[in-house]
């Protein structure tokens, strides 16, 4: 259970020294609570009391950083099972991953493949994250060489896979400044990792198939000091992962069990199940996802599910109002209205792009609602309309008065036409008709004033 912010101020220092970073203890206390902050800030509380508020104050999954600066990616801090309660706040790193056995040539173009492809969506450039490196070949040579392909090619976040300790030896002498993500640390080896963990200031993959020898690990792992952990959770197959994903995620972010209270490793680079595992990692609570050079289409579906998954649910995203270019537009342009819900203002963007015509796009403020339920919801209005007109000085853009609205805005045509003076054209409803429409009915019409 979480405390309340009175009651972890009562177990702070109280010398409002200001060294964790806030004016007055009182503050931080109020950070603590609301799980903004970490107990290290403060240099002067007892050990007893740090374990407490450590317990009840942190983010019940850690937040894990794979990388430094811009070669980086942060995963964990998640505080809720179902997205719908709050949302999902660090969307899971999604890597290529190559193994040291490959042609150089071909681990290169995984990595530039990653380091230039990005996919544009909903007005968010989206890409992978970073490479993964195998050391198939056991070899610590052979490893490192791989690495440096890498290396040569770009400057990513990376994941180190190797059995071999002087294999990971190898690879960190090249990369260990830059805190790629280690794997693995096992209940035989976890001494070692941890201390090239610890040297190199590395995240560390801990592995385990059951969840006793997971937590026990965990433990083992914090007490020698290697604190920035990612699991492992080994699964047997698809239905395995789906089970002890969520039955780590129930007992983290219930606190029943805050050692698994870190974000969750999974290889989905199965043939064949490969697009399965990476759906299922992205919804059932993956943070690290290796997956192959993916097909173009499988890297679009799988940034597309991430970014639906990662996008808060109680926040429609939204476009600013305004009066926006397609080409460049004359004086005799049509103007088209629609919402400012970004994914019709994009897809409708997209289609009158292709169509050729410039045209002037009116956005108006439906608070990211969609076309339907902005009109259900009476926030697509006669009055919006007027006022948007007025305020982004439409009037002195175009020559004419015809404005084309969305199909499903239909029934409000005859109001928009007396509170505006315009003449209203009702728009198709889906946007795809959208090219035709404006060939057939706007390039024919003679309804210019
Ligand atoms: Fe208070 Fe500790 Fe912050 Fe100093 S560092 S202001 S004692 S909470």
């Amino acid at each position: 259970m979480a405390l309340k912010a009175l009651e972890v101020y009562k177990l702070l220092p109280k010398k409002n020294c200001k060294e964790c970073g806030d004016p007055t203890c009182l503050t931080f206390a109020m950070k603590l609570a609301s799980g903004k902050a970490d107990v290290d800030l403060c240099p002067y509380l007892e050990e007893e009391a740090k374990s407490v508020l450590g317990a009840t104050t942190r983010p019940p999954i850690r937040l894990v950083k794979v990388g430094v600066g811009e070669r980086s990616f942060a995963v964990g801090e998640e505080f809720v099972l179902y997205r719908h309660d709050k949302t999902f706040y660090h969307p899971p790193g999604i890597l290529f991953k190559v193994s040291d056995t490959l042609a150089p040539e071909e681990i290169t173009s995984a990595t530039v493949r990653v380091r230039d492809e990005s996919f544009t969506r909903i007005g968010t450039d989206l890409r992978f994250n970073g490479i993964a490196i195998e050391n198939t070949s056991g070899s610590p040579e052979v490893f490192a060489r791989a690495v440096a392909t890498v290396e040569e090619s770009a400057d990513l976040p990376l994941v180190l896979i190797a059995k071999n300790i002087k294999s990971l030896i190898a690879a960190l002498i090249q990369v260990g400044s830059y805190q790629p993500l280690i794997h693995a640390a096992t209940k035989e080896n976890f001494r070692e990792m941890c201390a090239l963990a610890k040297n190199h200031s590395c995240p560390l993959v801990v592995k385990a198939h059951e969840l006793d020898d997971l937590t026990a690990l965990v433990k083992n792992c914090v007490g020698e000091g290697a604190k920035k952990l990612v699991m492992d959770l080994c699964p047997q197959s698809l239905g395995d992962f789906i089970i002890t994903s969520t039955a780590v995620r129930q007992l983290a972010i219930s606190r029943a069990v805050p050692d698994l209270g870190y974000p969750v490793y999974i290889d989905a680079t199965h043939p064949s199940l490969q697009n399965a595992e990476i759906a299922l990692g992205i919804v059932k609570y993956a943070s690290v996802i290796l997956t192959p050079p993916l097909s173009p289409a499988s890297a679009k579906a799988a940034l597309t599910l991430r970014q639906n998954i990662y996008t808060d649910p109680q926040k429609p995203i939204q476009m600013n109002p305004g009066l926006y270019r397609v080409g460049t537009p004359g004086k005799d342009a049509p103007v088209l209205l629609t919402v400012n819900f970004s994914l019709t203002f994009f897809t409708l963007q997209g289609y009158l792009e292709s169509t050729r015509i410039p045209c002037f796009m009116l956005i108006v403020d439906t608070e990211g609602l969609s076309v339907l339920t902005a009109v259900a919801a009476g926030k697509l209005n006669e009055t919006l309309v007027r006022d948007s007109i007025r305020k982004f000085d439409v009037e002195h853009e175009v020559t004419h008065k015809t404005l084309i609205i969305p199909g499903y805005s239909a029934p409000l045509s005859g109001r928009i036409e007396e509170a505006t003076g315009w003449k209203v054209m009702v728009g198709p409803r889906d946007a795809a008709e959208i090219g035709e429409y404006l060939h057939e009915e706007w390039v024919k019409s003679s309804t210019l004033t």
